[in-house]
């Protein structure tokens, strides 16, 4: 069982790698931050990324993302994906990518075209899900993030491998069965141009009516590029799938290593614009029920942030497993689902799902 470095309580809910309790980070004392960046500075270490986004002398700036790094020659990015190589940073296509036989167990899945058919005829090709069909999913090796419990921490390790799939070629995938592409990782913003531009020539050469452009995301682009992500989604049918991790900038801090400030301010951009197709969802969130640091006055706090914009907004809570550095937690309780469930609802939205149910157990809460 870990304690807390800072008020020595102690609780299988504190995970070990963080050494802090959820209180002790809320408080934002000066001196649990610099642990907390101690905490991820050496947990990126083991990885072999930057620890920190770097700031070279003479080197070239990346504006795709929240992390603003400058990238010197031979260096990479805080995501591992931007490498400047001649004075040039790489654009991407750092992949892998599979058919999902639909309906997929997307994080949207329960809302979308794909799986209800709502936007018939003119998003999803069947009214009763599309059987038969499947999505293309596209999983970036990179991630502007450093989530400790990252659920697809394999990123990590496939962004040294430097095979690289051209935008074409990607599209090219896109075969008579394929009715939406996800993108996702990792996270698709630090390889985003390759994205937008893979999108460019899959619906161009496209097979079937209909080709959704759906996201999967920790919201941390810069915003003129999640314009222009949202605007693909508006018009083939996709949905923009935004992980909020945490409100509290502290806990945010804490448990992703970078600020959530840029992920809630496009969040609420999007959200301005879901009023212009209301089926299939045009935006939809999700949380992490991470135990001990994820409860019910996080996901209070967020369900009202996304009630505000609009209360039609979808929001998944997803069961937590142990994963990455926070193998020590338990799995989310079903408790602790339940009592987060309520509270969504209670700040007014009416679209709130558990998802991973399978994963919910009856573990210490
Ligand atoms: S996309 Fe990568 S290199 Fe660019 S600012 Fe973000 S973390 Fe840095
Ligand atoms: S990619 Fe989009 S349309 Fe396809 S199954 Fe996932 S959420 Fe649904
Ligand atoms: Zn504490």
């Amino acid at each position: 069982m870990a304690g807390c470095l800072f008020c020595s309580k102690s609780s299988p809910l504190i995970a070990e790698a963080l050494g802090v309790c959820a209180g002790c980070i809320k408080g934002g004392d000066s001196e649990v931050l610099g642990h907390l960046r101690t905490v991820h500075r050496a947990t990126r270490g083991l990885s072999g990324l930057p620890e920190e986004p770097p700031r070279d002398e003479e080197g070239i700036r990346c504006g795709l993302c929240v992390n603003g790094c400058v990238i010197g020659e031979g260096r990479r990015g805080y995501c591992g994906a931007r490498l400047n190589n001649e004075d040039r940073l790489l654009e991407g296509g750092n992949l892998t990518w599979y058919y999902d036989g639909l309906p997929t167990n997307c994080v949207a899945a329960w809302v979308c075209a794909a799986t209800t058919g709502c936007g018939y005829p003119q998003y999803a090709l069947k009214r009763d899900g599309e059987w038969g069909y499947r999505n293309l999913a596209v999983f970036y090796n990179s991630c502007t993030f450093d989530c400790l419990f990252c659920q697809n921490w394999q990123w990590k390790k496939g962004v040294f491998e430097q095979r690289y799939t051209r935008s074409d070629d990607l599209a090219g995938c896109v075969d008579e069965r394929t009715s939406c592409i996800c993108f996702f990782g990792g996270d698709p913003t630090p390889q985003i141009l390759h994205a937008l531009r893979a999108c460019e020539t899959a619906q161009r050469i496209k097979r079937l009516p209909i080709l959704r452009i759906c996201w999967e995301t920790n919201g941390s682009m810069a915003t003129e590029l999640c314009v222009r992500m949202v605007d693909v989604s508006l018009r083939t049918g996709g949905t923009v799938k935004f992980d909020l991790k945490a409100y509290s900038e502290e806990l945010h801090v804490a448990l992703t290593g970078v600020t959530n400030s840029r992920t809630f301010e496009n969040f609420s951009h999007i959200g301005g614009l879901v009023k212009r197709r209301r089926e299939p969802p045009l935006l939809a969130a999700s949380t992490l029920l991470v135990p001990g640091y994820v409860d019910t006055e996080e996901i209070e706090a967020i369900a009202r942030f996304i009630a505000e914009i609009d209360q039609n907004i979808p929001y998944s809570l997803l069961a937590f497993y142990p994963s990455h550095h926070l193998k020590d937690l338990p799995p989310t309780s079903r408790k602790h689902a339940e009592r987060c469930k309520r509270a969504a609802l209670a700040q007014g939205l009416k679209r709130v799902n558990v998802g991973n149910t399978h994963l919910l157990g009856d573990y210490y809460d």
